[in-house]
């Protein structure tokens, strides 16, 4: 496990906390790879459009002996398995999961952007990275805390621990 890095995860589908639970659970399950942190659920307002449900959005820091390249598949691999729903054919995708960071990787090739180009200014990211990782600095940009300052206007609620299966102790 010689590499730390962040995936982020969201979902508008009708039950999105659960499709992000199981998500959360099947990148444990990659080889060579664990979860050591995650951060609560959050829901937060589409952008873009807007005719669609709430995102739930999470964060969770794993240590793996995945290239990044390897750990990008990995993840497309699960949207496909996990994103879709099955009451019909070809129903969109409605998992997302981001590579965030990679130890303190920049890299801009092959598919693959990291750290991901959208995630200082998203604070359905930010937030729930700081709140595993506080002191967070994302390469070539600075501290993530800053980041999340400049993106205070963007609605986001911290779900209730129970919602976020995490039990009824928080
Ligand atoms: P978005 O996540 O921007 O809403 P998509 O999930 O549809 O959009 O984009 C997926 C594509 O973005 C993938 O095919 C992947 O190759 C590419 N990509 C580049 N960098 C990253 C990254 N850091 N994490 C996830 N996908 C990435
Ligand atoms: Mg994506």
């Amino acid at each position: 496990m010689k590499h730390t890095a962040f995936i982020g995860l969201g979902s508008n589908l009708a039950q999105p906390a659960a499709q992000v639970l199981q998500a959360m659970q099947s990148i444990g399950q990659l080889s060579n790879t664990r979860v050591v942190a995650r951060s609560s659920l959050y829901r937060s307002a589409p952008v873009g459009y807007l005719e669609q449900p709430d995102f739930v959005n999470a964060v969770v820091k794993i240590e793996t002996s995945l290239t990044p390249i390897a750990l990008l598949q990995a993840l497309l691999a699960l949207e496909q398995e996990n994103g879709r729903t099955r009451e019909f054919q070809n129903a969109p995708r409605t998992l997302d999961l981001d590579v965030l960071l990679y130890d303190d990787l920049q890299h801009h090739e092959h598919g693959l952007t990291v750290p991901h180009p959208q995630m200082h200014k998203r604070a359905f990211v930010l937030q729930p990275l700081l709140e595993i990782s506080p002191a967070c600095v994302i390469p070539g940009v600075g501290a993530a805390a800053l980041a999340s300052e400049r993106c205070k206007d963007q609605r986001l609620e911290k779900l209730p621990a129970a919602v976020a299966g995490y039990g009824s102790t928080e």
